[in-house]
């Protein structure tokens, strides 16, 4: 047996340009959002195609600002699936309005426009749906029975919580470029960080303008307009009770380093999760998410296993014994359909979940970050095959 390893679930990585860009942030004195975060908008916006990037200071943020921004009101509803982190849903409450939560595809793991359909008929009050790119692979949004299509024939809009897809891409281009709306995340662990922070990026002019009001306190012009226009920074007017959600330049100096690193990064966490793929994909007892897009568009922010049912250990002890082996290890997710508030406010049944409980009941994170050697992988997958025998 090889020696005790020990591999995070995650490591951050920087270079030397994070580290620079962050000097110059000091040195310039201007530390709140300023030429560093406008930079990052341009060169994010470029990214996905869109017209407008704005950012945030958190993929959180970025929704509830979006959502807003389209008059999401209190009575109305909004379509996420249950597997998914707390956010995606939190943002429509902030408003009011209510989630309705679906189901997800047993091979994928994602929201299908069927399930979408099927909630359309179920429910009156639908004004648009959040779709959820989990582990960085994209939902099908396009195609005869896509998630557009079932959109644009019911009239509701399309936003996405891309919090897991960045870079990713599907036969539209890349994610981001099509739809209302749609949202990433720079949290610590995401494919690449601000330590805090987020974007959303979309095509709408209208929209994108109550954005911007709203990210800052619903002041009509932003701080570094104020501060670098003729006119008195004293000089403003508030049209609307606003939030506090801009980025601050100190964050995106470091974003717009981590997005030279972007493709890089995706690249060798594809390599990594080939690796797994290849070493465990020959395990009757376990199984990887069904693949939908090329592995070339996938973000593959995350690489779950999901146990099989009858597998010889469950999902908390080959979590426990793992541990033991010095790995470490994450669940995406505890479905929002059990947790307390979800379930009892709506009334939640887990029946009415059937492949999200599946899902749920074997998955299992395995670590997978740019820095992690073939080693590290050969490791995890040895332990693995010891304890799944
Ligand atoms: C991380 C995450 C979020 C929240 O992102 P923040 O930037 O921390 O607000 C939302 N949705 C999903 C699916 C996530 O993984």
């Amino acid at each position: 047996m090889k020696n005790k390893m020990e591999v995070p679930f995650f490591r951050f990585s920087h270079g030397d340009s994070e580290l620079e860009n962050i000097r110059a942030v000091l040195d310039s004195g201007w530390l709140t959002t300023g030429k560093f975060t406008a930079e990052f908008e341009r060169r994010f916006a470029e990214r996905c195609g869109t017209k407008f990037a704005l950012a945030v200071n958190s993929c959180t943020a970025a929704m509830h600002l979006l959502l807003e921004a389209n008059d999401i009101q209190p009575g109305d509803k909004v379509v996420v699936p249950s597997l998914t982190f707390t956010a995606t849903a939190e943002v429509i409450r902030y408003l009011g309005a209510d989630p309705v939560f679906v189901d997800v595809d047993a091979a994928t793991g994602l929201m299908t426009g069927e399930l979408l359909a099927d909630a359309l008929k179920a429910n009156e009050g639908i004004r648009a749906c959040l779709v959820v790119h989990l582990a960085g692979q994209s939902a099908e949004l396009s195609g005869e029975n896509g998630i557009r299509a079932v959109c644009e024939a019911q009239g509701i809009r399309l936003f996405q919580d891309a919090a897991h897809a960045f870079p990713a891409a599907d036969d539209y281009g890349p994610v981001g470029s099509i739809g209302d709306g749609t949202c990433f995340s720079f949290y610590a662990n995401k494919t690449i960080t601000t330590g805090e922070g987020g974007m959303v990026v979309l095509n709408d002019e209208h929209v994108a303008r109550r954005i911007r009001i709203m990210r800052l306190h619903g002041i009509d012009r932003d701080v570094w307009d104020r501060f670098t226009s003729n006119s008195a920074s004293w000089y403003y007017d508030v049209v609307a009770p606003g939030f506090k959600y801009n980025m601050p330049d100190l964050n995106a100096a470091v974003g717009v380093a981590q997005l030279d690193r972007a493709g890089a990064y995706r690249d060798a966490r594809q390599a990594l999760a080939e690796r797994y793929m290849e070493q465990l994909g020959d395990l009757d007892s376990i199984r990887f998410f069904g693949s939908r897009v090329a592995r070339e568009q996938h973000a593959w922010h995350l690489i779950p296993i999901i146990l099989a049912a009858d597998a010889a250990v469950d999902r908390d002890d080959l979590c426990a014994r793992l541990r033991e082996d010095g790995i470490g290890t994450s669940v995406h997710y505890r479905p929002l359909h059990q947790m307390t508030y979800y379930k009892e406010r709506y009334g939640l049944r887990s029946e009415d979940f059937p492949n999200t409980e599946a899902i749920w009941r074997g998955c299992l994170s395995l670590p997978l970050f740019p820095s992690m050697t073939t080693d590290e992988v050969d490791y995890v997958c040895s332990r693995i095959r010891a304890h799944m025998g």
